[in-house]
């Protein structure tokens, strides 16, 4: 099996072993699981290239840093060491800009300096592995394990079924396609359940698993980067 379509399948395998109450999990996109795996470990090696390669140096220096959903990604490295090394840097280098910075015109610079900052490095992995882990998936929907766990599970986001359909035979996207809208029409008939429950009128009535939809929604109804 192809590597990344390996990582989603494994991704699929791990939300359907989570517990039945962890819906969070059990309900996750397996390209969004992929895709952080793959962040996560493209910042590692940001790190160690800091070190030893002058012109990945140069790029993180450019970039000034990660932008604020990738820094949340830093723990999750575990690499406190290299974190450390790189914003050591990165520190100096705010601390440069802040010397020079006027304060009479100190605002209108700094939009003016933010612009010429290059892009956050983690987002340019993220869209690479984006868009490798669509493809794969998508050259994979045939694969019977892979289309099971994508049948019993949350399906994906859609974000990344947007891609995967661009990138699937006309066949296979159209099942696909069929999938995610009774997913997607299940999940309204939750929210729209979870709506009609907080209404006074019915609160008495016991919680199913509509409980936790709002929970979920954000992590299938996700907003292209
Ligand atoms: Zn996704
Ligand atoms: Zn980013």
């Amino acid at each position: 099996m192809e590597p990344s379509l390996k990582e989603i399948l494994t991704a699929l395998q791990q939300a359907s072993a989570a517990m039945p109450e962890d819906r969070a999990v059990r309900m996750r996109c397996p390209v969004c699981i992929s895709v952080r795996a793959s962040v996560i470990r493209g910042i590692k090696s940001h790190f160690v290239e800091f070190i030893n390669d002058p012109e990945s140096r140069v790029k993180l220096r450019a970039a000034g840093g990660y932008c604020p959903q990738h820094a949340e990604l830093l723990p999750s490295t575990g690499d406190a060491l290299g974190a450390a090394i790189l914003y050591a840097d990165l520190t100096d280098q705010a601390i440069e800009k802040l010397q020079n910075t006027p304060l009479r015109s100190g605002l209108l610079r700094r939009v003016a300096s933010q612009k010429k900052l290059q892009q956050c490095p983690a987002c340019l992995q993220q869209s690479e592995a984006e868009a490798r882990y669509a493809l794969a998936l998508a050259a994979g929907l045939n694969n019977r394990e892979v289309w099971q766990e994508l049948e019993a599970g949350a399906g994906l986001c859609t974000t990344h079924l947007e891609l995967t359909l661009q990138a699937a035979p006309a066949e296979t996207a159209a099942k696909l396609k069929q999938l995610e809208l009774q997913k997607l029409q299940a999940l309204k008939v939750e929210l729209e359940e979870a709506v009609r429950k907080h209404d006074y009128r019915f609160k008495h009535e016991a919680w199913g698993p509509e409980k936790d939809a709002w929970l979920r929604a954000p992590g299938k109804i996700t907003r292209p980067k």
